[in-house]
């Protein structure tokens, strides 16, 4: 029986295969789909070969079986999947099949007609899948990685089953635990920024390694890769990657340590500060969040490490390290740049508690570093920037920190500055003095000036205090404040000083031929620490006394508080070199800042200057009146000479005078001059023998 003619070509045209079959398994009927499933070119030639589906096109009997067994029991069978032959060419393929029996009006069956459609590469692609799937599961519970799905605060939402194998937890146990509660505490820090700049777009997607807890106790390291799949819907989240590196990074560790820490303090060095800075300023970004950046430097570490060498310098730096360390908070990262210089960064959320935090550290060095029954003051200037305030790159944010941390150490009065724009001028100047002052020192655009020191009693000029100045090319004539400074930190100050010294001598061997001095008359030359501290030092002076056919007792040699603080170390004995050679030893500025008088004692020099701070005192601030009589009580005990710096009126003058001050130093009586003035001036005295008196 044909089918219905109004149906004819849909039977025909239909993509799938559609046939009639008698019960036992003859076809009746192929439409041209199925003849071409079964191989052949038209539907006679098939249905003059094929006469038993149920044996020929069945690879497998007992699926024909079933087929039978459905049918008969169902009278339809439904997505019925076999694998058949086609039947010309004996290829296997997969088919779907739709079958129903058709009845008579007895309900006796007549035929079976149906649908086939070929499935072999749904099939195959879905074996290829299910396969890769298992594979994949092996693979995941076999394997020494974990791959997680978190949320982008953490949060874990799917782990594959190895993580047992890696941390001796299940899979559902961590699930809606955070990536980072297994983490060891000093990881955290580092791997949440990096997590966090994945997320922001902001990181490339290194592997990084951070240890973790293992449900037994121990830490394995486990180097982590985290991609953002948040917009791919399959994924929807996070993937972080974490594979054990236990064994090799306990090989490596040593090495990596060194490569990221400062190897004498165990800091974190300068290049991974740089990284974890930066990390910081991208999560920063994002939040909106303010970071200040601190810039501390020592004041006078270098001049400890000239000094006593670096074994000394090395002990009184860790032990800076450990003060700074006790006053970090728990948010702030300390890092050794290199040398003396520390940089801290931190997250800022008052603006008004940064000058306060830096204050932590500068009060944490006031008290004296104990090293060798040696007591060390090496005070900090601290700078700060702060994000996005005064800067908004890294580079930035740590030059202008430097800047004002350089503003700190130039002020007096205080030892932190926060970054103000006028500083990074400041700087640039700075930078470029220092060139200039290189060349200044090798083409000596330096000359002297002498301000006369004169006896309180006599009226006499006793001594001149030799003052540098720079003749500059351009500027005119500059103040040592300006580069003495700058001199000592580019390393120029023993040439320099060199020259200087003598230029004294020449200048004191000048005025013995041409004036007629005071028995006793002293040239006093400026030295800084730093000079004074050099091995040959004592040497040099020595020829140039010499090169000059001068005796040592017209040189004065002042120094300043830091080559006295230690009684020990090569500035001392080049004190006390000096002295044997006869050359005397001034104390230059002894001023406020000294606590205990009780120190002169300990120190052997001949003399001391004291600062203008004191004498600009006198006579109506008390405490100071009340010092600067004990100074001259205890000196004159010790046999120790005064000179009074910066007097600049004649009731300081005269106050002096009547507390027993020898030696009168200031603009009240002589500001310092050129050499052809001062020997005209030494002559005038000569001739007259009257104090001069200043026309500033
Ligand atoms: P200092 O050794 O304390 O020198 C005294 C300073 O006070 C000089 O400044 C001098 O010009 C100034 N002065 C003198 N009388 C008065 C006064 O009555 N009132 C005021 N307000 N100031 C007065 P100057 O020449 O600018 O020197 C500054 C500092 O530079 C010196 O302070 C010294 O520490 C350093 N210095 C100068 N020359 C040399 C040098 O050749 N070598 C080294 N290492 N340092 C030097
Ligand atoms: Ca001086
Ligand atoms: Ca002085």
């Amino acid at each position: 029986m044909t089918p219905p003619a109004d149906f004819a070509s849909l039977f025909e045209q239909l993509p799938l295969g559609a046939y009639r079959s008698s019960i036992d398994g003859k076809p009746l009927r192929a439409n041209a789909a199925l003849v071409a499933l079964n191989g052949y070119a038209s539907e006679a030639e098939m249905l003059a070969i094929v006469n038993d589906i149920g044996t020929e096109s069945y690879v497998d009997p007992a699926r024909r079986e079933e087929f039978l067994r459905l049918i008969a029991r169902d009278r339809q069978v439904v997505r019925f999947v076999s694998e058949i032959y086609r039947h010309k060419t004996r290829e296997r393929i997969w088919i779907s099949e739709y079958a129903h029996v058709v009845v008579d009006d007895s309900g006796a069956p007549i035929y079976i007609e149906g649908t086939i459609e070929d499935i072999t590469e749904r099939r195959l692609a879905r074996e290829q899948i299910s396969a890769s799937e298992r594979r994949l599961r092996v693979l995941t519970e076999k394997s020494q990685s974990v791959t997680l799905i978190c949320t982008v605060e953490g949060v874990i939402l799917y782990a594959t089953p190895s993580i047992e194998r890696l941390l001796g937890c299940s899979a559902e146990s961590v699930l809606g635990a955070s990536l980072f509660d297994s983490m060891h505490e000093d990881d955290c820090a580092e791997h949440r920024l990096e997590f966090h700049s994945v997320s922001t777009g902001n990181n490339t997607g290194a592997e990084s390694i951070a240890r973790h807890r293992h449900a037994d106790g121990s830490w394995r390291y486990l180097a982590s890769f985290a991609s953002d799949c948040r917009n791919d819907p399959a994924v929807g989240g996070m993937v972080v990657y974490w594979r054990d590196v236990t064994e090799s990074q306990r090989a490596s560790v040593s090495l990596k340590r060194v490569a990221q820490t400062d190897a004498l303090t165990g800091l974190v060095n300068r290049s991974h500060f740089e990284r974890l800075a930066r990390a910081m300023l991208d999560v920063a970004r994002v939040e909106s969040a303010c970071v200040a950046l601190y810039f501390i430097d020592l004041d006078k570490f270098k001049w400890v490490n000239d000094s006593y060498g670096h074994l000394i310098g090395d002990q009184v730096l860790v032990e800076t390290v450990n003060r700074l360390e006790r006053a970090l908070a728990a948010d702030h990262l300390l890092a050794r740049l290199g040398g003396d210089e520390f940089a801290v960064i931190a997250p800022v959320d008052l603006l008004a508690s940064v000058e306060e935090t830096a204050m932590r550290w500068v009060n944490a060095l006031t008290e004296p570093i104990v090293v060798n029954d040696m007591s060390f003051h090496v005070s900090a200037s601290v700078g700060v920037s702060v994000f996005p305030d005064d800067a908004d790159s890294f580079e930035t944010l740590l030059q202008h920190a430097d800047h004002a941390m350089f503003a700190a150490k130039a002020d007096r009065d205080h030892s932190f500055r926060r970054f103000e724009p006028e500083f990074s001028t400041q700087a640039l100047s700075h930078a470029r003095l220092a060139t200039e002052l290189y060349r200044a020192v090798k083409s000596k655009q330096f000359l002297l000036y002498f301000q006369p020191q004169i006896d309180s009693v006599t009226g006499r000029t006793v001594g001149l205090e030799a003052l540098a100045r720079w003749e500059h090319p351009t500027r005119g004539m500059v103040a040592p404040a300006e580069f003495i400074r700058v001199a000592e930190d580019q390393g120029l100050i023993s040439e320099l000083g060199d020259f200087l010294l003598d230029q004294a001598l020449f200048a004191a061997a000048l005025l013995r031929d041409r004036c007629s001095l005071v028995d006793g008359f002293r040239i006093a030359v400026n030295t800084s620490a730093h000079q004074l501290s050099h091995p040959s030092f004592v040497d040099r002076v020595m020829r140039a006394l010499a090169k000059h056919e001068l005796p040592a007792s017209v040189l004065q040699i002042e120094v300043t508080e830091s080559a006295f603080i230690e009684q020990a170390g090569r500035a001392q004995h080049a004190m006390a070199a000096l002295r044997t050679a006869g050359i005397s030893v001034a104390l230059d500025d002894l001023g406020v800042g000294y606590s205990s008088l009780d120190y002169l004692r300990r120190l052997t020099i001949d003399a001391i200057k004291l600062d203008r701070d004191f004498v600009s005192g006198l006579p109506h601030k008390r405490v100071e009146c009340a010092v600067v009589r004990s100074i001259l009580l205890l000196a004159g005990e010790l046999g120790i000479q005064v000179i009074a710096e910066g007097v600049e009126t004649s009731e300081q003058a005269q106050w002096l005078v009547a507390h027993g001050c020898q030696t009168l130093q200031g603009y009240f009586l002589a500001v310092p001059a050129a050499l052809d003035v001062t020997t005209e001036a030494l002559r005038a005295e000569g001739i007259a023998a009257l104090p001069k008196t200043a026309n500033h």
